[in-house]
């Protein structure tokens, strides 16, 4: 793995902290996006993102001013990707615009460059006729709040090659992650196959009345020794998320239009976004399902 020069498309939710773990790690990151006011709410982001560094993590403020020493941003493609030896892709998990984004990646990147798409749901084999270098392109999936999920999946397609595979494997190891191999192309890789199934058969049990969000959740964690529950958890995703996949399937699918309106009449309509709004199947901060009482009567 000769990887040094990183550049990371898109600085959203994810990318954001891609580049900054990336940078931590030591490499030379540029960060992309469409614009440079996106650009300084990136930055603005990096600063609340090393206090959650120094929190969490324990980083000191040499790793850190080092971090910040390692990361450049750009607006400008063709500049952001010019010596890049691997880009990471987290622009918005929407065709229309993953599938520009790669006619144009494809005409601006040196031939070295290594693709990696951060895509949960899409498929690496979707896109790679695009890049130009099929076998030099594949998924490399994070966990939101990367610096404590501290996992990547690596997923190629039917043509990757087995060294780019294997390289990033390394790189995933190097930037802190636990590397995760995936052989065989699935949509929505490992985790979100289990992790939309899950979430989905909890919603359901509450629209039907079977039970209530707490009452679920406090089955499962209790059962497992389990530190959070299924409505837990898409708190921490985010109802936003939450409700556009059933709003994508809400057509075909009678259960998922049922989910979809409950979640929008008294999630989204209110701004109960989940933890980003301080409010969910939980309020936040301290949520029920942390105090010592929860799992006792
Ligand atoms: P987001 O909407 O928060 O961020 C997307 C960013 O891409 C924005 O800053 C936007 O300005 C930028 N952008 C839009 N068009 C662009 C373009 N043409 N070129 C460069 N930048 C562009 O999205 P997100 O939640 O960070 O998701 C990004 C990717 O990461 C998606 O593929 C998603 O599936 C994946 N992902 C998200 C999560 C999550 O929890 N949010 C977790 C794992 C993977």
């Amino acid at each position: 793995m000769n990887f040094k020069n990183v550049t990371v498309a898109g600085s959203g939710v994810l990318g954001y902290q891609i580049a900054f773990q990336t940078a931590f790690h030591g490499f030379k990151v540029s960060v992309y996006d469409i614009n440079d006011e996106v650009l300084a709410k990136a930055k603005a982001k990096f600063f609340e993102l090393s206090e959650c560094y120094k929190r969490d993590i324990s980083a000191t403020q040499e790793q850190l001013d080092n971090t910040f020493n390692n990361l450049s941003y750009y607006s400008n493609l063709a500049e952001a990707v010019q010596d890049a030896d691997l880009v990471i892709e987290a622009v918005p998990e929407d065709v229309a615009i993953k599938t520009e984004f790669y006619k144009q990646l494809s005409q601006f990147s040196p031939a070295k460059t290594v693709f990696a798409t951060n895509t949960s749901t899409l498929l690496p084999s979707q896109f790679s006729d695009l890049t130009g270098r099929p076998e030099k392109f594949l998924a490399l999936h994070f966990a939101n709040l990367i610096w404590v999920n501290n996992m990547a999946e690596i997923m190629g397609h039917d043509t990757t090659d087995k060294q780019v595979f294997e390289d990033l494997v390394q790189f995933a190891k190097a930037i802190g992650m636990v590397a995760l191999p995936v052989y065989k192309e699935q949509p929505g890789l490992i985790l979100n196959s289990m992790l939309v199934p899950y979430c989905v058969s909890a919603l359901e049990l509450w629209i039907n009345e079977v039970s209530d969000p707490h009452t679920i959740d406090k089955t499962w964690m209790k059962s497992f020794g389990s530190p959070k529950g299924p409505f837990a958890i898409l708190d921490i995703i985010g109802i936003t998320t939450a409700y556009n996949i059933a709003k994508l399937h809400a057509d075909v699918n009678p259960i998922m239009a049922r989910i979809k309106e409950r979640l929008e009449n008294e999630f989204i309509n209110q701004n109960k976004l989940g933890l980003p709004t301080g409010q969910g199947f939980y309020s936040y901060p301290n949520p029920a399902y942390e105090s010592a009482t929860f799992l006792k009567g």
